[in-house]
């Protein structure tokens, strides 16, 4: 139904760095704190579908646990977030406001170019969960869906008069995180299932019940056991 869903663009660049954290005090004197943050300096970068190139790209963002996992995350499929995209050289920090009708301001918000890590990581740990208990079917996956309804839309929707079908609708997220977690709610509905690897705690698809992500894993994990046995002098 909304297949153009998979249509959504997205902007990967050359070259990525770690930035320190920062502050800024706003026009109302409120003051602004970032931490660490994944940045860009490249003039433009390239752009690509990436629901529809990485299908299981919402299990590579869940399996991401480190700063430096974020970062070649983030030097691989772009950045996750609009202020990632936004180039660091040209803008320390910028705001937006919330306006009332009457044109007072109702609100201010500051932002700074770059992908907050801390923030990032929290999102990666939170598909993780998602994914851990849809596995698991614990009654827990319903609250965590049901607080990501409350938090602001994943998308806007567009429709379109179409000269083919009559009528086009489409979901358009406006971010690559808003996308991932689209697509993972999207492989939870159709019944798609992720298991937790039993050596490295890996998210992966299981096929023909599988315990391991990889042959390396089954591996380490059966050498492991080996050497309690042989201590244990079994
Ligand atoms: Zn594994």
């Amino acid at each position: 139904m909304f297949n153009r869903l998979l249509e959504f663009v997205w902007t990967r660049h050359s070259h990525y760095e770690i930035v320190e954290p920062c502050g800024f005090t706003g026009d109302d004197g409120k003051r602004w704190e970032f931490g660490r943050r994944i940045i860009t300096t490249a003039e433009s970068g390239d752009e690509y579908y990436p629901l529809k190139r990485y299908p299981d790209l919402y299990r590579v963002f869940a399996n991401v646990k480190s700063e430096q996992a974020l970062f070649e995350f983030v030097g691989h499929y772009g950045p996750l977030t609009d202020e990632g995209l936004t180039r660091s050289s040209a803008k320390p920090h910028f705001t937006s406001s919330v306006l009332l009708m009457n044109g007072r301001k109702l609100a201010e918000f500051v932002y700074v170019p770059g992908d907050q890590i801390d923030r990032c990581l929290k999102e990666a740990a939170w598909c993780a969960h998602i994914l851990r208990y849809h596995a698991k079917k614990s009654p827990q996956l319903q609250a965590l869906i049901q607080e990501l309804g409350v938090k602001s839309p994943l998308c806007a929707m567009d429709i379109e008069a179409d000269p083919v079908d009559g009528v086009r609708m489409s979901l358009r997220p406006k971010c690559l995180l808003d996308a991932l977690k689209l697509q993972l709610l999207d492989s939870i509905s159709r019944g798609v299932n992720t298991f937790a690897c039993d050596a490295c705690d890996n998210l992966f698809s299981r096929k023909s019940g599988a315990k391991y992500c990889s042959d390396k894993c089954k591996d380490d994990y059966n050498n492991a056991r080996r050497r309690v046995a042989n201590r244990k002098g079994l």
